[in-house]
Order: C-alpha cells, then sequence, then structure tokens
C-alpha cells in the first residue's frame, strides 16, 4: 500500500523538549506524522525494513517552531528604523499598514510564507482585520500553518460600546473552529483587545465572556513600554497625546494609580491569557501571572529593537509562568536578517546575550508556544503522533559541541522540512 510507506530521517542529531536527543538520530514519519524517534541505530527492523532513506548527515533536526507573537498583515513593510519614540512609531505604522482587503490578505500569505521558510509550524498573530483573519484561514497549500488568529480590537472609555457591537458583527461572519485536529486545518480564531493605552476593561471584559461561550484564545499586548506604565497610572504622557490627535480621547479616561498587570488581574483571573511583551513588571506582577496562569510572549529582537532592557523572562520562568517566544512584526527585525518571521534568531539573541540554558530555550520555542496557545505540547516535539514538520539546522558532526548549542552559535539558516504529505507523493 502506498500510504504505508516509512519515510524515516536519518540526520546527525536530533532533539525536542520532551526528552528525545540523540547523536546520530533518526525520525521516522508514517502518514503525516511522527511515528518513532531516536538513536539511529535503534530503529526497529520493522520500520527500517521496507521504508525510504532521507539522509541529513550535517543537519540537527529540531520539532517546527512555534512563534506565539505576529503582525503577518504588516509583513510587507518590512524591517524599519526605530527612531526612539514609541508613538511616533505607531503614527508611521498606522501610515504604512496594508488597507485594502485584497492587500492585506497578500501581506498575510506572504508572511506565512516567510514564517513557514524560517521552520515555523505553529503560529499565532495578529489579525487587524477580519481580511487579515481570512487570508490566514484561506491560504493556500503552501502557506498554511497551524495556530491562532486573533482578531484585534481597539475602543477607550466611551468607545468601547461599539467596539463590542462591531466584534460580535465581525465574529459573525468569520468561521470558528476551536481545535486543531488535523495538520493542514489552518488558524483558529482567538481575541486580542490591543492594549491598555487603546482598549477599556469592558472590551477585554467581554472577550473573556465570548472565551467562555465560544473557547476563543485571548492575546492583548501589556506591560511592553514606560508611557503605557504612565497612561494606565495617570492617564497622561505620550498615549495620552495620540489619543487626543486620533480623537479618541475622552473625560471618561481617568487615571487608575495602578500598574498594567493590576489593572487587568480581575480579567486575567477569569480566562487563560497570553500576554505580549511585559517587558516592565515586578515581582508582584510576576505574581499575579503566576497565580491567574498567564502566559507570556517574549520577543527578544522587538524588545530590543525598542530598547527595552532586563526583561524578567528568567525570574518568570523560575516563578511557574509559562514564557514562550514570539517575533512580533517584521519591522523590529534586523534589516540583514535572512529569516525575520524565524524562532530561531530569537533563541539565538537570547543564547548570545544571556546564556540561557539551550534546554530552556528549545522549551520557549516550542512546547511552551502550544501550551500557550491551548494546543498539544506534543504536537511541537518529535513524539510518536507530532506532525511531521521540522526545522533543520546545520551543524558539524565532528564537533564535539552539543548539535543545539552549536545550532544557537553558528549562522546557518533553518531549513524546513514537512513530511507530511511525503510518504503519499514520493512513495
Ligand atoms: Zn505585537
Amino acid at each position: 500500500m502506498k500510504q504505508d510507506r516509512i519515510t524515516i530521517y536519518r540526520a546527525a542529531a536530533i532533539r525536542d523538549a520532551q526528552g528525545t536527543s540523540a547523536r546520530p538520530g533518526a525520525v521516522a514519519v508514517k502518514h503525516g506524522r511522527v511515528i518513532a524517534s531516536g538513536p539511529t541505530d535503534s530503529m526497529p527492523k520493522r520500520l527500517t525494513k521496507n521504508a525510504q532513506f532521507i539522509d541529513r548527515p550535517n543537519d540537527l533536526i529540531l520539532p517546527a517552531l512555534v512563534n506565539a507573537h505576529a503582525h503577518l498583515d504588516l509583513t510587507p513593510i518590512g524591517p524599519v528604523p526605530y527612531g526612539g519614540e514609541f508613538t511616533a512609531w505607531i503614527r508611521e505604522v498606522i501610515k504604512l499598514r496594508p488597507a485594502d482587503p485584497k492587500a492585506i490578505i497578500d501581506a498575510v500569505r506572504q508572511g506565512l510564507v516567510l514564517s513557514r521558510g524560517a521552520g515555523v509550524g505553529h503560529l499565532a498573530d495578529i489579525a487587524g482585520s477580519t481580511a487579515s483573519v481570512m487570508g490566514r484561514r484561506q491560504a493556500p497549500r503552501e502557506a498554511v500553518i497551524p495556530g491562532v488568529s486573533y482578531l484585534e480590537c481597539f475602543g477607550l472609555s466611551a468607545n468601547q460600546a461599539s467596539t463590542i457591537a462591531r466584534v460580535q458583527r465581525a465574529l459573525e461572519d468569520l468561521p470558528f473552529e476551536t481545535r486543531i485536529e488535523n495538520h493542514d486545518r489552518g488558524a483558529v480564531l482567538g481575541l486580542g483587545p490591543h492594549a491598555p493605552y487603546s482598549t477599556g476593561l469592558d472590551v477585554y471584559k467581554t472577550a473573556n465572556r465570548l472565551s467562555h461561550e465560544r473557547i476563543y484564545r485571548l492575546t492583548t499586548h501589556l506591560a511592553e513600554t514606560q508611557e503605557e506604565l504612565r497612561f494606565v497610572r495617570d492617564a497622561d504622557g505620550p498615549f495620552a497625546e495620540l489619543l487626543k490627535e486620533l480623537g479618541k480621547w475622552d473625560d471618561g479616561i481617568k487615571p487608575t494609580q495602578m500598574h498594567p498587570v493590576q489593572w487587568l488581574e480581575p480579567v486575567l483571573k477569569h480566562a487563560r491569557w497570553v500576554l505580549a511583551h511585559c517587558n516592565y513588571v515586578e515581582d508582584e506582577h510576576i505574581d499575579i501571572l503566576q497565580k491567574t496562569g498567564t502566559s507570556v510572549v517574549y520577543c527578544p529582537i522587538a524588545s530590543e529593537y525598542f530598547g527595552h532592557v532586563d526583561h524578567r523572562y528568567r525570574d518568570m520562568l523560575d516563578a511557574g509562568v509559562n514564557v514562550c517566544l514570539g517575533t512580533d512584526s517584521i519591522l523590529c527585525q534586523p534589516a540583514d536578517e535572512a529569516q525575520p518571521m524565524g524562532i530561531l534568531p530569537q533563541m539565538r539573541r537570547l543564547y548570545r546575550r544571556d546564556q540561557t540554558e539551550p534546554s530552556t530555550l528549545l522549551k520557549m520555542a516550542t512546547t511552551h508556544g502550544m501550551l500557550a496557545l491551548e494546543f498539544s505540547e506534543t504536537d511541537a516535539t518529535l513524539q510518536k503522533r507530532a506532525p511531521a514538520v521540522f526545522a533543520s539546522v546545520k551543524i558539524d558532526p565532528e564537533d564535539r559541541l552539543d548539535p543545539l548549542v552549536q545550532a544557537l552559535l553558528n549562522e546557518h539558516p533553518v531549513v524546513p522540512i514537512d513530511a507530511t504529505r511525503v510518504s503519499q507523493v514520493e512513495a
């Protein structure tokens, strides 16, 4: 039977975040799923006897990586230098972002293709519009990446009621799924109230309610900048100015004397949220994140791009907070980065800058992302039944250095392997 054909990838090394580590290593695939992985010489005879072999003698094979925070609809803008002022940057993005539905759909596809090419196997992105959600849902086969499409919403104070009505209308028109059973099925829907300086607590509470009704995934940007902390605490500063300029200011916007994490705590308590950034948090806030089961997406390159330092991701991990990795938008990536939508560059940045434990980085880049997005962690491993989508990186098989460390120290791009169809097509 053609469909029963087994494909075995033999590599210099294989590694995942759930205990698979072999050098040399092999991964056996059937029907687009992993059926076995481990040391090459341990593959059982019953698998090897009729298998086709694909040899990657100079590669480390990892599971495809998870990007838990992207803005695919900004892809055509490309990297943009940062002028040093966050609100000026936002004004710039508002000007540059694709506006008509066709351009948005193309932008999302472009972002998906770049992400797949960089070995991303699951991806969560902020959809600035319903066109952005549809761009993801209708992507051609070569651009499909399962994950979450979070419909973004904005609305403060007096604008909250109309925002809520608009979101509810938009959701009625969008296809709805909560689970990815089949690797090809594409993205499920989530909600992404934008940030505390653009979106009021009633919108967040509505997102909670909707998520309870229909299991929408939830995300927001939180504690990203000092200006945001100031806005939430004092209702003034650059974000107040920006809102006035955009005609979004009204007298119902009041100081709260709170930190954004405290401000959002009543919402975090009642549903599972994924918070992008959290660049500025104290111990008491990490405590809230831990107690509420909130996940944090750290986007190290984007964070550095905006000048944020000393992110507390390791303190969060130590406190039991699930921290995963994201790219944020392509705008924040270095102009000379070959794979700007990749997660390996994020891991490399942390390894080189902070000497973070490679196995911790691999968890952040795979299983932690899946946990945040509420998918099976196994689907981002090399364990049995995981989708056969891998990220392979050149290493030196003769070098005694740990293969994952080699991949973090070298500059080789990720070569994606999609073996979900190999057994059917090539057999
Ligand atoms: Zn973002």
